[in-house]
């Protein structure tokens, strides 16, 4: 199908004609649950239902124990690390491609992160690169189930048993995720699982974040840590670790206790379109999609990420490619840059929280990571509203590229 039709972003008209589903998904549910919460006077969880609530939902729903939620997910992954005795000196393996907090958060907890290579086809940390990158010093391994897409815990289990090492799943793009049958959160044994609640998430209450994890002793110490180390019924001051205040507010749990009930049907509705949108860029070439490998039995979908190969566009720059998405009507983004190649990382500066020339940091200028390298400078993604719509918003979608494709001559 040529179209030879002037692209967006020089002043022709939107491949996009179909309104785009609005994110967050609300309605009179979450105003009356804040309402409520408003009336009662009662705003912060101390002595309030709201996040008892929304913590046993959130546990219930992910098969765990235990459940504490906390402010956001960078700090829930900083208490969840403190909370298994992670801190000065220790190594925690993260993948070098992720969000800047699943790295950042290792740091804050004066711990080093190890940054290693993630599958080129899944963006999921390689379980065999997490073994190599094993010392004496290493303590946990931090998996990120990216976009959603559950990382294969049973190889990473086996090398985490193997070397005693702690397992914290970076789930925040993985709310109702299965591995093999099995919630993602806390499926190892001795670690825990952290969710962001932040606005652009699968739930959200603006911000917001969840620690899950099977253990008491490591619940009990997450509650401790974000509540400035006291126990809920301390009224005598004693404070039993250097805590800092995390809590999540009755406001923001009403909130999200809506939002978990609308979760099951927009994962249904998400995993139809991506399935759909998968098979409809199988035609496309130079568009290469997040693959999923079998141990996936859900995935609720946090992006649409797909690899963006310029020689098929006419060596068009992908920022460009993505600018004009965008003008064609899609909510498109640039993947993250790999984590070494971040300025902070690039420079080595985490002052003043360390000292420039502490020698326990690696040289993170010197990290090569081929496969993260490649993913956070040809990946681009799709924002996980457009999933909510129908069949046509796809078409829409695919006609937009080849429009791109067709008309590239127009950017160069
Ligand atoms: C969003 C996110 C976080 C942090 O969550 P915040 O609530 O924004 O602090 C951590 N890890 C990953 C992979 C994320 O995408």
């Amino acid at each position: 199908m040529k179209s030879s039709k002037k692209l967006a972003i020089n002043g022709g008209s939107k491949s996009r004609v179909n309104e785009l589903p609005d994110w967050p998904v609300r309605d009179d549910r979450e105003l009356q649950a804040v309402e409520k919460v408003i009336q009662s006077g009662n705003w912060w969880r101390i002595g309030g239902n709201s996040v008892f609530e929304f913590e046993s939902n959130f546990a219930e729903y992910h098969n765990t124990k235990y459940a504490v939620s906390v402010a956001n997910g960078t700090q829930a992954l900083q208490i969840a690390l403190l909370s298994l005795g992670i801190g000065e000196g220790d190594e925690v393996i993260v993948p070098a491609f992720t969000w800047i907090s699943t790295a950042s958060a290792v740091l804050l907890c004066r711990a080093i992160p190890v940054l290693v290579d993630v599958n080129r086809e899944t963006y999921n940390i390689d379980p065999s690169a997490v073994e190599a990158a094993i010392t004496s010093r290493t303590r946990a391994i931090i998996p990120v189930h990216m976009a959603g897409l559950p990382v294969d815990m049973g190889a990473l289990i086996h090398v985490a048993k193997k070397h005693k090492l702690h397992i914290v799943e970076d789930a925040a793009h993985a709310h109702g995720a299965e591995w093999r049958g099995q919630r993602v959160g806390a499926i190892a044994e001795n670690g825990a699982g952290i969710f962001s609640f932040q606005q652009f998430k699968l739930m959200t209450a603006g911000e917001g974040g969840m620690i899950l994890t099977n253990d008491e002793e490591v619940a009990r110490n997450c509650f401790l840590y974000s509540n400035c180390g006291r126990e809920a019924a301390d009224k005598d001051y004693q404070h039993h670790v250097l805590g800092t205040n995390s809590r999540l507010s009755e406001l923001q749990a009403s909130v999200l206790n809506i939002q978990l009930q609308r979760l099951d049907d927009q994962i249904l509705i998400r995993q139809r379109n991506a399935l759909l949108l998968d098979k409809l860029l199988d035609s496309v070439v130079g568009i290469t999609p997040q693959a999923q490998d079998d141990g996936v039995s859900r995935n609720p979908h946090y992006m649409y990420m797909f690899r963006y190969n310029s020689s098929e566009f006419s060596e068009l720059p992908r920022r460009r490619f993505v600018d004009a998405l965008v003008a064609e009507g899609f909510p498109a983004f640039v993947a993250y840059l790999p984590i070494h190649q971040t300025p902070m990382f690039q420079k080595g500066d985490f002052t003043p929280m360390w000292k420039r020339d502490d020698s326990r940091l690696p040289d993170y200028a010197a990290v090569r990571c081929p496969n993260s390298e490649l993913i956070g400078n040809s990946v681009v993604w799709i924002h996980h509203r457009f999933l909510l719509g129908g069949e046509d918003d796809l078409l829409e979608l695919v006609n937009a590229i080849e429009k791109i494709k067709e008309n590239v001559d127009e950017l160069l």
